[in-house]
């Protein structure tokens, strides 16, 4: 029996379990290691920076990966416009990340290897069966707290009346073979209304997208297809993937959990309808929770009340979705130039 048992160790989880009190014992289980890396553009934004700031941290160098690139060629594929708008990401092996952070949890929380198939609760305690590679678990717990992304099953099994709009991310995997490898952003009306994205990494060029789940692989394609002739590079493919990717629509999407079950970071809502950034809220949802168990009783009410801070940033990106979705917003959002940088090309 745990005071805490987690789901998930992607950046919420790991923080939560790294900044909770030794107070409470805690489990956290994760089965990444069984199933394949978790899809993504692996790019640190200036939030995320300021937030391994705040608690101190430096990133490891092994993490980090080659280019370093300092803006994105936003392209617009119906209205033909291309321009380019400094960003200070830090570009990294998001698997590298991932276990880096779960590396900084104490001893004292334990770790489980596996995927939990099943969370319910009787007369007030959890049951958590895992599959581990060494056969089946039951765990149980007090509290329960869903780290577990997009797809969660905490918030599946205990909140099934807050839905949130979903969409499919596909990311396919090439050679490089840019000789200026660049990020790009491509917003593109046939393959739906998200967007597609590209980065470098090392020996590899990445081209992905968030396309909606009827024929998102289509999509995928077609998205592809209208890039073909703007610079894109496709070269001999490696691998694909794919992932669910929440993009929250309204604030009552979001869901922070009740009741000794919590959600932190992407199975809360929590990430960035405008960019689908998504650690930065993490790492501080993390910590929300974390500090609200630590400071004694009722974590819950204490933990809604710091996570207003998060609801008042989503709004915030709410509202800025129309100028970059809305085509004619858009569209002369992009013509007027504000912001962007000319490039001047060798
Ligand atoms: C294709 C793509 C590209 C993205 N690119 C970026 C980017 O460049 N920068 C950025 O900031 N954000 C990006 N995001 C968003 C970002 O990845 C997420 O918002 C962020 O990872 C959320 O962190 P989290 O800890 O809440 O969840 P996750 O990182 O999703 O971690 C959840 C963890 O829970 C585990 N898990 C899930 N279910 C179970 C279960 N049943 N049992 C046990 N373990 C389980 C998973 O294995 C995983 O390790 C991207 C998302 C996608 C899909």
């Amino acid at each position: 029996m745990y005071d805490v048992a987690i789901v998930g160790a992607g950046p919420a989880g790991a923080t939560f379990a790294r900044l909770l009190s030794e107070k409470y014992s805690a489990v956290i289980i994760d089965g990444s290691e069984a199933l394949c890396p978790k899809p993504c553009g692996g790019l640190l934004a200036p939030d995320a920076q300021k937030q391994l700031a705040r608690f101190g941290l430096s990133l490891p160098k092994d993490v980090l990966v080659s280019p370093q690139i300092f803006c994105v060629k936003t392209i617009d594929t119906e209205a033909k416009i291309v321009r380019h708008y400094q960003r200070s990401y830090i570009n990294m092996n998001r698997q590298k990340f991932d276990r880096w952070l779960l590396s900084l949890v104490p001893n004292r929380v334990k770790t489980v290897n596996g995927t939990a198939m099943e969370v319910s609760r009787e007369d007030g305690i959890f049951k958590i069966k895992v599959d581990t590679p060494n056969g089946s678990d039951v765990l149980y717990a007090k509290n329960l707290v869903g780290a577990d992304g997009a797809g969660s099953l905490v918030r599946k099994t205990f909140f099934k009346n807050i839905s949130i709009r979903s969409y499919v991310a596909v990311q396919q995997w090439f050679k490089e073979k840019h000789d200026d490898p660049f990020y790009s952003c491509v917003f593109d009306r046939q393959s739906g209304d998200c967007c597609s994205w590209s980065v470098s990494k090392d020996d590899y060029f990445i081209f992905g997208g968030a396309y909606e789940k009827d024929g998102s692989r289509k999509r995928f394609e077609t998205a592809k297809k209208d890039i073909s002739d703007m610079g894109f590079v496709f070269s001999e493919a490696v691998k694909i993937e794919a992932c669910l990717v929440n993009r929250p629509r309204s604030l009552k999407e979001l869901c922070v959990g009740v009741d000794n079950v919590y959600l932190i970071g992407e199975a809360a809502g929590f990430i960035s309808p405008s960019s689908l950034e998504g650690i930065s809220f993490a790492l501080i949802s993390g910590e929300m929770l974390a500090q609200s168990f630590n400071s004694g009783d009722n974590p819950g009410k204490r933990y809604k009340k710091l996570t207003k801070k998060i609801y008042l940033k989503i709004l915030g990106k709410i509202l800025k979705c129309p100028f970059m979705y809305n085509p004619l917003l858009r569209k002369a959002v992009m013509r007027s130039g504000i912001r962007s940088i000319k490039v001047i090309n060798k």
